[in-house]
């Protein structure tokens, strides 16, 4: 019988990772029915409701303004508009809708406001709701669990080591106080990352021990592929094999048995037997619509087919977790506070990320 353990170290992390692959799949596919019902797959549908112009510098996304992509940006969304999306995204079998600003950080105000008002109207339709809008305090997670919110998103992306390569205007320690913020609160935590970035299978396994050792672990844990877009600074990086991502997703089901493991960016290149090898390795949550934020993804109806074919289920919502209450602005028990957190800037220069802004500036 496996248990949930927050000690894993590295080495026994890259013990598994590399074992011989049938071996892997074995122990992971145990694991996943000793916690879950493995005919059973979460949707989550992921919506952008503010895109573009994003002050970071993550190498992997199109949305930072100082690269040059084809994205349109658009400004935040009204309530009305998610709550039409909601809808389309309930009766297409999702249970979950995550909501997504490419924000640094939050801040107080109008927008934040907003955001809290499309949280409150999600689940009233009696759908799980995530944000992920970049960093947060206390204060902003409570808020956000008044109004009624299931999850927050904050991936750590890769290993802290690796971090530094990626991403210059912030530290790692700013995801780790973001997540504990929200832990804070009775609000789900999802965190995971993404693989293909040129780093080491090293940074997959020093990743899987930042989030695994994480006391209770995060509830769902979204493993992304790299989907290299043309203008970023990872433009160049070399899809990652159907292979790495069994092998990324039946490791993390094993270091964290409980968590719903989210198939994610990157299964536009993932044949239907490579994903249901990833299904049988142990993932069991999916985004389902044929965008995520802003890069493409498979067609609802492909992916309902898909089930069918593999006898799968749309899970519920709140089967793991009771449905949160709304509490209406007007009875908030929490202030906005207008605070001015400092998160970190190292700023310390990614030569790919250079290049990459340089290349925009000279398209001006
Ligand atoms: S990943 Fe998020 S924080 Fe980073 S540049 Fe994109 S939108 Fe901004």
């Amino acid at each position: 019988m496996s248990t949930t353990r927050h000690n894993w170290t590295k080495a026994e992390i890259l013990a598994i990772y590399n074992k011989p692959l049938m071996e892997l799949l074995y122990e992971a596919a145990s694991v996943h029915r000793q916690f879950h019902d493995p005919n059973t797959v979460q949707v989550s549908t992921l919506l952008s409701i503010k895109t573009g112009g994003c002050p970071e510098d993550c190498g992997y996304c199109p949305q930072a303004a100082r690269y040059h992509t084809d994205i349109e940006g658009n400004d935040l969304m009204s309530v009305q508009q998610v709550k039409a999306q909601a809808l389309r995204a309930k009766s297409s079998g999702s249970s979950r809708v995550c909501m997504g600003a490419a924000w640094r950080n939050v801040k107080d105000g109008p927008e934040f406001d907003q955001v809290l008002e499309m949280v409150r109207t999600i689940n009233k339709l009696d759908m799980e709701v995530c944000c992920t809008l970049g960093m947060v305090t206390e204060n902003q997670a409570q808020r956000l669990a008044e109004a009624g919110l299931y999850a927050y998103n904050h991936n750590l992306d890769t290993s802290e080591e690796y971090y530094k390569e990626v991403i210059s205007t912030r530290g790692y320690e700013d995801r780790l106080e973001t997540i504990d913020n929200v832990r804070k609160t009775n609000v789900t935590v999802c965190s995971g990352g993404i693989i293909g970035m040129g780093e080491k299978v090293e940074d997959r396994a020093g990743m899987l021990v930042a989030l695994s050792t994480l006391n209770p672990q995060p509830e769902s844990v979204p493993i992304n592929a790299l989907v290299a877009v043309d203008g970023t600074p990872m433009e160049e990086e070399t899809p990652v094999e159907i292979w790495e991502m069994i092998r990324m997703v039946a490791t993390t089901r094993i270091v964290m048995p409980e968590t719903q493991v989210r198939l994610s960016a990157g299964r536009t290149n993932m044949t239907r037997e490579g994903q249901a090898m990833c299904f049988f390795a142990g993932a069991n949550s999916i985004f389902a619509g044929d965008k995520l934020l802003t890069t493409p993804n498979p067609d609802v109806n492909e992916d309902m087919e898909m089930f069918k074919t593999l006898g799968l289920n749309p899970q519920k919502p709140f089967i793991k977790k009771m449905q949160p209450e709304t509490v209406e602005a007007a009875d908030s028990q929490f202030e906005s506070l207008g605070e001015k957190p400092r998160w970190t800037r190292p700023e310390h220069k990614i030569d790919r990320n250079e290049e990459a802004k340089a290349q925009a500036k000279s398209r001006l």
